[in-house]
């Protein structure tokens, strides 16, 4: 294996795809290595032109109005996650036999010898989750580590403030890697790797679900000690097959069920591991209890299970998982309790912007009134209509491709009560929440899990959830 470090990037001429948040910061940090560096971006507006000046005035030379053509002399190029894999900067490269990589192989790139190993996580839905989870088992256990991700310090910007200060470096990462990421990071070999679900999205990226699903495959490329997969999900399985990993390196599948050998599963409300056993054939180790998971929707005890799976390939014991667990609480916006008013619960899952996601929030309560639209992103919705039917007391629709909802619940759910609420202004989350709470019977949930991408009728969805956390809170007894 050959080793790279900081050095490997001095006097260098790379060129920086992009001049968006994450190519600023991966500019910048290869400039204080010594490359030369020139950032493009097709863009030449206002923002764009106030980022270049600063990055100017820093010695980054920057080139707007043209992202297709590749700078003379360019030796590598670093690509923002935006960009398209069929963009002409990347053809012109590929012409000119010059390197396209992303933030995470310059990361891995950046490790000097006896860096922290990187345990990594990839899927659709469940990442953030997922690197939490096991960022805080991993602390648990007493090491020092970190969740590195989509949040949070870029990943560049943590490899190399590694022992910086006086600090001590880390023991180990947890990374998760987008299917962009994984595209552009060829070299990227971690200590273990886990998909947790592979559902269509992004395809406008990759081009077809093939190339989606290679592009996550990727992670278990060169792993030392387990490629985890969900046994639920065979396409995850497939992945781990058509990898090329180390010697030893094992297959270890993560199930809500009873787990076979090299698994880790459920039994009777306990999560155990028969992979990470001495004898797995006989024996289970129990790790946590499945109420130790906040909270404890199917689809999240998966997530506990994939983290598990990755940290006890890392040696981590049996205790730490469920302290970990136990201390571990999800970001906002993920199935988040918001309130119970009447015997009717509140949750906002406004991060379940696709159909995969909002089927398994939907799939973890038992009556439900859900508030669902917005951008569909070219999805349809019929096999989600379809699988919570009966979950379903009744709906409120709100956003732009609404109609498609309304469609399906026709077609599948013909006798479900649907509210379709004609308006994007601000007045609309407070209407849904009213028509909601109308719906509802004590005992059920108000689930807001929209299956779409926000931006119709807010900044993201994170405005989104507050609108409707807002909106519970203003709930009068008159409104039930
Ligand atoms: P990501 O980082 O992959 O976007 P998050 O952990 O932020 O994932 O969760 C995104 C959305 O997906 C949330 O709405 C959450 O409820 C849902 N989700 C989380 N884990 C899973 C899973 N294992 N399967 C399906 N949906 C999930």
């Amino acid at each position: 294996m050959t080793t790279h470090g900081p050095a490997d990037f001095a006097g260098q001429h790379i060129t920086v795809a992009g001049l968006g948040v994450s190519g600023i910061s991966a500019a910048r940090a290869l400039a204080g290595l010594g490359a030369h560096l020139t950032v493009v971006d097709g863009g030449d507006g206002d923002k764009q032109r106030a980022a270049a000046r600063e990055l100017t005035a820093e010695g980054i030379r920057v080139r707007l109005g043209d992202g297709d053509t590749l700078p003379e002399g360019t030796e590598l190029v670093v690509t923002s996650p935006g960009w398209k894999p069929d963009s002409p900067l990347f053809a012109a490269a590929a012409a000119a036999g010059v390197d396209v990589v992303g933030d995470v192989e310059i990361a891995w790139r950046l490790r000097g010898p006896g860096a922290a190993a990187w345990l990594g996580v990839t899927g659709t839905n469940g990442k953030t989750t997922t690197v939490r989870m096991l960022a805080s088992i991993l602390a648990a256990e007493g090491l020092r580590t970190l969740a590195v991700g989509n949040i949070g310090t870029p990943i560049i910007d943590v490899v190399l403030g590694q022992g910086k200060n006086g600090e001590p470096p880390y023991d180990v990462l947890a990374v998760e890697l987008s299917s962009y990421q994984l595209h552009w990071a060829p070299s990227l070999r971690a200590h273990s790797g886990a998909v947790l679900n592979l559902a269509p999205d992004h395809l406008d990226w990759h081009g077809s679900m093939q190339a989606y699903a290679a592009d996550k495959g990727r992670i278990y490329e060169g792993n030392t000690v387990a490629c985890v997969y969900n046994a639920a999900d065979k396409a995850t399985e497939d992945l781990v097959r058509e990898a090329d990993v180390e010697e030893g390196c094992r297959a270890i599948g993560f199930t809500l069920g009873t787990p076979g050998p090299s698994q880790l599963g459920v039994v009777d409300g306990i999560l155990v591991d028969r992979a990470f056993v001495e004898n797995r054939q006989q024996q289970a180790q129990e790790l946590a209890e499945v109420s130790d998971v906040t909270p404890p929707a199917p689809h999240n005890i998966a997530n506990a299970l994939a983290a598990a799976a990755l940290a006890r390939a890392f040696g981590v014991r049996p205790t730490a998982v469920r302290d970990g667990l136990r201390a571990f609480h999800p970001d906002a916006h993920r199935i988040q309790h918001v309130a119970e008013l009447d015997g009717v619960t509140y949750i906002d899952d406004s991060k379940a912007t696709n159909t995969h996601a909002a089927e398994a929030s939907l799939a973890a309560y038992e009556h439900i009134v859900w508030i669902a639209g917005g951008l569909a992103k070219g999805a349809t919705f019929d096999e989600l209509v379809q699988k919570s039917a009966a979950r379903l007391r009744g709906v409120v629709l709100i956003g732009a491709d609404r109609a498609l909802i309304a469609e399906a619940l026709a077609r599948h759910a013909p006798d479900v009560p649907v509210v379709d609420l004609d308006r994007t202004d601000t007045g609309a989350m407070p209407e849904a929440v009213r028509e909601a709470a109308r719906l509802a019977r004590p005992g059920d949930t108000v689930l807001l899990a929209p299956a779409c991408a926000s931006m119709d009728m807010f900044v993201n969805y994170n405005k989104r959830g507050e609108a409707f956390a807002e909106a519970v809170g203003e709930l009068t007894a008159r409104d039930h």
